[in-house]
């Protein structure tokens, strides 16, 4: 597994892992990785299976850009020695893990803003955010070329703000989006997790079951958005303690609201448990 820091070093690696024919999938993170992140490895290794010997990058880089100014980018766990320890045994081929200053050299201004649908769940409480999502990702894709890019469900705005991103600039990629991968008690996995008190950690579950209960009433036939919201809010009330942020359900693609789930929809729901700001969706299919 080679680890390298710069965008000139990632570049000359890839260029002669390409000259041999490979094809590349690329995990994007942040670091702090737990069963989620390996659950896209996995997906990059199976994909790449496809073409024998195809080479899996990792990308390590908690993106100044991406924070709000009170939000938690100085405390964000770092967690690198044990990062590369798991990704050896996931048979990574090759980590990108830049400093800042070599993502954002001095002076730099350009920025990628997807329009819109940035503004919406996340976006809408986090001010900027997918702004810096969208730069950082489009910056990787144009370092590292990737055939195909590997992101989590669990981050369901973030996907589609980067699909549009993928689509209207014309990016040579297929984005993958994966499951969400959860502890054994529901809780949809997150390296924020760990920012949880023992209390906090109990009153967090509140999330998945609200999510659980939108399932649950979804599989019975019920399709009305603002029932569906009722109920979660009605679970999320269980746990006073828990600020909602936003409960809602909305078009996948562009994130706007809809009355009725009959042609598929997405139910996010976001909330503050103590500081930690935590968030969970479900996919509900179009019905036949
Ligand atoms: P992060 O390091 O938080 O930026 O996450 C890197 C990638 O891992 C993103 O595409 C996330 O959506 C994905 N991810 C994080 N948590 C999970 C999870 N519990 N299940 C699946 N994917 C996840």
């Amino acid at each position: 597994m080679l680890i390298v820091r710069t965008i000139a070093e990632a570049r000359a690696a890839l260029r002669e892992l390409r000259a041999r024919g490979l094809s590349v999938g690329l995990v994007p993170t942040m670091g702090a990785l737990h069963e989620g992140h390996l659950s896209l490895v996995r997906a990059a290794r199976a994909a790449c299976d496809d073409h024998p010997g195809g080479v899996v990058v990792v990308s390590i880089f908690v993106n100044p850009k991406q924070f709000g100014p009170n939000e938690d980018f100085a405390k964000y766990p770092r967690t690198f020695e044990a990062d590369m320890a798991a990704l050896e045994r996931e048979g990574v081929d090759l980590i990108f893990a830049p400093a800042a200053e070599e993502m954002y050299p001095q002076g730099a201004t350009a920025f990628v803003e997807v329009a819109g649908v940035s503004g919406r769940l996340d976006g809408a409480s986090r001010p900027g955010h997918f702004r810096g999502v969208a730069t950082v990702v489009a910056k990787l894709f144009n370092i590292i070329e990737p055939d195909k890019a590997f992101f989590g469900q669990k981050d369901a705005a973030q996907v589609a703000v980067l699909k549009k991103m993928v689509d209207e600039l014309n990016f040579g990629l297929e984005l993958v989006a994966c499951p969400i991968v959860r502890e054994p008690d529901g809780l949809a996995m997150s390296s924020r997790n760990r920012y949880l008190s023992a209390e906090e950690r109990r009153q967090a579950l509140v999330l998945s079951r609200a999510v659980r209960e939108v399932e649950r009433l979804a599989a019975g036939g019920v399709t009305e958005s603002s029932e569906l919201i009722a109920a979660a809010e009605a679970v999320l009330a269980e746990e006073p303690e828990v600020r909602v942020d936003y409960c809602k359900v909305v078009d996948p693609d562009t994130l706007e609201d809809v009355a009725d789930t009959q042609h598929g929809a997405l139910f996010a729901v976001a909330a503050f448990v103590g500081t930690t700001r935590l968030i969970d969706n479900l996919v509900l299919p179009t019905r036949a």
